[in-house]
């Protein structure tokens, strides 16, 4: 564990370089081009070959930067820059390249990005680092085509089993293992590969915020606290499909009906003011028969909630399965329910947050200590390795939809954000392995 860092040497101007904004741009502009929408979002699903070419490109993008880049059997994509003190742990950064369907430019993106840079500008500057630099690029960070998120982060980690590779099913049915091997991974080793404190010394993730916090307050930056669990349950409605026409409105065992009652049920409970973090979502319905004169049969929810208090959370979601029970008993519906995925909330550690706190204050740049209501990787590895996320602002507090935009001055300062903490994370660490 780091002790209280010692003398750090105060960033003086010519150790300032600036970050490249136009090759930023461009390279913001090439990713996204890969699964473009038309209307300017993106769509690069986990697992799909659109993955794989933003992977391929950031790739060779890193060999461009001097990264020797290796591919794991999990899809994620690693960029190592050799350091001077041999079989040290790696500093690492990066976030993901994939998004959900129609989503935006810059959610993972600009982390991957901004580590690139922090790459190039290290190796324009001349600079040596004692510890050897990981640019990790994550495979399948949103949980949108198989339900669960952080996939590549949980399988270096240990958090994703074997069972989850025959369990998790896009909505064409297609098992995860299968679409890993389809896209050329070898999920058949998980478990050989496992990262740890001996590999990584801290894993640094700079993302776009996704709410309008920042942008409300004008600050440029946010250091994050914790960041919100989740658990995805399937709610399985069963009535009975008749005619539209011909049963009375006494007889009908209507299952849409009943899963209208428990989406409303679900908003409110999260909406209880004694839940000050919870949120709740009903993002996905399928009905079966889906057909006009036709009494639905059988309604499908998929139910995520979310919160920073894992007991909170736990509690909420076992409502929420009461609360289908209720409302299934009394419509004469049966309802099942499935357990998708379940991950706890992550509290990210102080001193290293504490860390980039000091780097922002030598940078004069303003900043704040947030929570994140979205998943991340750096919530996964945080289970193994000390995680830190900085934050910069989301226009409009848009994401996962085209709209998502972050300016390029705020990307920048990211970037110099992130170069400085990992500088300065590298000195600090040095200095204390050299007293151990
Ligand atoms: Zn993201």
């Amino acid at each position: 564990m780091l002790r209280e860092p010692s003398v750090a040497a105060p960033i003086g101007e010519q150790a300032r370089p600036t970050p490249n904004l136009g090759r930023l741009q461009a390279d913001l502009q090439q990713f996204a081009e890969l699964g473009a929408t038309a209307d300017s979002g993106v769509s690069r699903l986990a697992y799909t070959p659109l993955e794989r070419e933003a992977h391929q490109l950031i790739a060779r993008r890193m060999r461009d930067a001097g990264l020797e880049v290796r591919v794991d059997p999990f899809g994620n994509t690693i960029g190592v820059r050799p350091g001077r003190r041999a079989g040290t742990a790696a500093i690492a950064s990066g976030s993901h390249l994939d998004s959900v369907p129609n989503g935006g430019r810059f959610d993972g993106t600009v982390g991957v990005l901004s580590a690139l840079e922090v790459m190039r500008l290290l190796r324009e500057q001349g600079l040596e680092t004692e510890h050897p630099l990981w640019l990790v690029v994550f495979a399948a960070e949103e949980g949108a085509r198989f339900g669960a998120p952080c996939l590549g982060s949980k399988a270096v980690t240990g958090l994703l089993t074997s069972d989850d590779l025959t369990r998790l099913r896009d909505a064409q049915g297609i098992a995860l293992g299968e679409a890993m091997r389809g896209v050329g991974c070898q999920p058949e080793t998980l478990g050989r590969e496992r990262w740890s404190a001996r590999d990584l010394a801290a894993f640094l993730e700079v993302h776009i915020e996704q709410a309008r916090v920042l942008e409300t307050e004008g600050r440029p930056i946010g250091l994050v606290d914790g960041i919100a669990g989740n658990t995805r349950v399937r709610l399985i409605v069963s009535g009975r499909a008749d005619h539209s026409g011909a049963t009375p409105m006494h007889l009908r065992r209507d299952a849409l009906a009943a899963a209208a009652e428990i989406i409303l049920g679900v908003e409110a409970l999260a909406r209880d003011p004694r839940r000050r973090s919870t949120v709740a979502t009903v993002g996905r319905i399928e009905i079966e028969p889906n057909n006009l004169t036709t009494v639905p049969g059988r309604a499908v929810l998929s139910v995520d909630v979310r919160d920073i208090d894992s007991d909170r959370q736990r509690v909420t979601a076992r409502e929420v399965a009461q609360l289908a029970y209720r409302v299934g008993e009394r419509r004469a519906a049966q309802v099942l329910v499935e357990l998708i995925t379940d991950s706890s909330p992550a509290v990210l550690p102080i001193w290293l947050r504490q860390h980039v706190a000091e780097v922002c204050t030598e940078l004069g740049i303003d900043f704040r200590v947030m929570n994140s209501g979205a998943g991340h990787d750096a919530a996964v590895v945080a289970r193994v390795v000390p995680a830190a996320m900085v934050f910069i602002p989301s226009r409009d507090g848009a994401s996962h939809s085209p709209q998502e935009s972050s300016s390029l001055a705020d990307i920048g300062r990211g970037v110099e954000v992130l170069y400085h903490a990992v500088l300065r994370l590298d000195r600090v660490l040095a200095e204390l392995e050299g007293l151990g």
